[in-house]
């Protein structure tokens, strides 16, 4: 998918509402549409990069950046105590549905692990 139609761009660019909660100059952070936690957010990084296997040497200050505003996010909404889940999905297997990067925030609950072949 092309960044002109994918629907994280178009957030970020402000051309699709979301709830944003955070932004700088390389992530932003909205709400999960369809949340699966208490707090369900996602950080993405402004650029559009498909998944974390397209990932290049290049962007090791973007990677660090996403986490790093995942943390305050979840300092922001009250969640960092009670601790947290950071989950990125990459391509098929990992069942990763939007081709551009995003960590998942998740919390507000004690969540269950699930994790096994399907
Ligand atoms: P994935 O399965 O790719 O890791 O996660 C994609 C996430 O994006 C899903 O949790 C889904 O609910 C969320 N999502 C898909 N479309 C939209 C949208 O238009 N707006 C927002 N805020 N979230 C979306
Ligand atoms: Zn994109």
């Amino acid at each position: 998918m092309s960044r002109i139609s994918c629907i994280f761009c178009k957030i970020i660019n402000k051309e699709l509402p979301a709830e944003l909660l955070y932004e700088d100059d390389l992530v932003a952070a909205f709400r999960d549409i369809k949340p699966i936690a208490p707090v369900h957010v996602l950080v993405v990084p402004k650029e559009h990069v498909e998944s974390v296997a397209d990932l290049k040497k290049e962007h090791e200050i973007l990677v660090g950046r996403l986490i790093m505003a995942a943390k305050k996010i979840a300092e922001q909404l009250g969640i960092s105590r009670g601790g947290y889940k950071l989950l990125l999905r990459v391509g098929d297997d990992g069942g990763q549905e939007v081709p551009h990067i995003h960590l998942h925030l998740l919390g507000g609950a004690k969540l269950s692990e699930n994790i096994r072949p399907i």
